[in-house]
């Protein structure tokens, strides 16, 4: 595997021990049927409780049962899901970084002890919903609101593009409590079970695929007090949550660009024209010395991010230009690789298409490259140019 300047070598034993893991549970169990589950749109979901016991769900948070693993470990874990694909990432980013943390950091104790548990084995499933139909970059502006009623709250709007709803059993809702002053925007646990919540799929994705999206409608949802996160008010809820998912794709991109990259270099040193191998042409070893050391730097400003959080030094703008940079990175490395397979690149039986196709997704959530172009900009002048 791709590890140019030998990052690698300085990982300790725990760490070693989870990329090996990683490596090997994508190698026997997901990569062989990847392929046909991207083709028919589906996630392997018999595959999530497993995922939950090999510790793939927020492994870097502490209690619980979590063993709090360095930021390394826990970014090399995803950049190791994510060179499968990138669904099988966001299942572990959506559950653990959009999920678990904000139970782990704003939670009350009953919450935590009744929920971490159980998405950290998988034996639950969790969803974030934040974007709706009609507010998307900017969150700020959502519809969906709150009203207290009988010592609880009644819940009604819409959430869209929502991973894991239709098969979540609770969902992060980021609604505005019209009740209190100013219509602070708070986070709310709905049992998907509750009456008036509907979880349609959303079908026909053509990115993406071995992931499940959907909607969550919601329709006079009663839940009761005890399910808001006391912890958080206000954007800097849901913007937290996305800082640490964020982390998890800066890093996770690099395993998509370097499974591109592996693919391109066996298929050029296998593949025969003009009498020889494709890769004695300098065209072709043009392509896979920029992949390589495009792939090597963005990985080095993983490392770097990873060094700052065990730090608390990290900023979300760090993240921004990591997730910005490194994702932008994988998606025109992908379609490199692609080209460099020929005709045989555009079939399901390679990767390279399937991760260009994915890459789509990963430039557009989470903040679109767009988004963060903004952020770092007014990070860099002190002017905001989002208006
Ligand atoms: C497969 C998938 C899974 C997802 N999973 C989740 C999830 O689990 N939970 C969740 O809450 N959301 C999720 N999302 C939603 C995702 O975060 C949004 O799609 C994203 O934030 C962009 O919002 P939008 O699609 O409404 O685009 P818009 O905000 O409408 O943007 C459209 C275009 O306008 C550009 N633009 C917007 N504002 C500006 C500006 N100020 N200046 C310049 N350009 C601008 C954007 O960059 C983009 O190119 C998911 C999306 C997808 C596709």
């Amino acid at each position: 595997m791709l590890d140019y300047v030998g990052l690698e070598s300085d990982l300790d034993a725990e760490e070693r021990m989870i990329r090996d893991t990683a490596r090997e549970f994508v190698d026997d169990e997901v990569r062989p049927d990847v392929g046909q589950h991207w083709i028919e749109g589906t996630f392997p979901t018999d595959l999530i409780e497993e995922m939950g016991e090999l510790g793939f769900y927020a492994p870097n948070l502490e209690g619980y049962g979590l063993p709090g693993v360095s930021e390394t470990a826990y970014g090399i874990l995803m950049q190791e899901l994510e060179a499968c694909d990138s669904g099988l990432r966001s299942m572990a980013s959506v559950q653990g970084a959009l999920v678990m943390y904000p139970i782990h950091a704003f939670g009350s104790d009953e919450q935590k002890e009744q929920w971490l548990p159980k998405l950290g084995t998988g034996e639950a499933v969790g969803c974030f919903g934040l974007t709706e139909p009609e507010h998307g970059s900017d969150p700020s502006g959502m519809a969906t609101h709150a009203e207290a009623e009988d010592e609880g709250y009644l819940l009604n709007g819409s959430k869209t593009w929502i991973t894991n709803s239709p098969i979540a059993d609770v969902a992060i809702v980021w609604a505005r409590d019209r009740s209190a002053d100013d219509d602070p925007v708070r986070g709310f646990l709905v049992e998907t079970d509750r009456d008036g919540v509907s979880t349609n799929k959303i079908d026909e994705k053509l990115s993406l695929r071995a992931s499940i999206t959907g909607e969550i409608g919601l329709n006079d949802v009663y839940v009761p007090a005890e399910n808001v996160l006391p912890e958080v008010s206000g954007m800097k809820g849901p913007l937290s949550c996305l800082t640490q998912a964020r982390y998890g794709i800066a890093w996770g991109a690099i395993g998509a660009a370097r499974d591109c990259f592996e693919t391109a270099r066996q298929y050029a040193t296998d593949r025969e024209q003009f009498g020889g191998p494709i890769a004695r042409f300098q065209l072709q070893q043009r392509k896979l010395a920029e992949m390589a050391t495009q792939i090597t730097t963005a990985q080095l400003l993983a490392y770097r991010l990873a060094e700052l959080k065990e730090r608390g030094e990290m900023t979300p703008q760090h993240v921004s230009m990591a997730k910005r940079n490194n994702v932008r990175m994988a998606r025109d490395q992908s379609r490199i690789a692609r080209e460099m397979l020929g005709g045989n690149g555009i079939t399901a039986d390679y990767s390279p298409m399937r991760h260009m196709a994915n890459l789509e997704t990963v430039y557009t959530y989470e903040g679109t490259h767009d988004i963060h172009t903004l952020v770092l900009g007014q990070d860099l002048t002190g002017i905001a140019a989002f208006e």
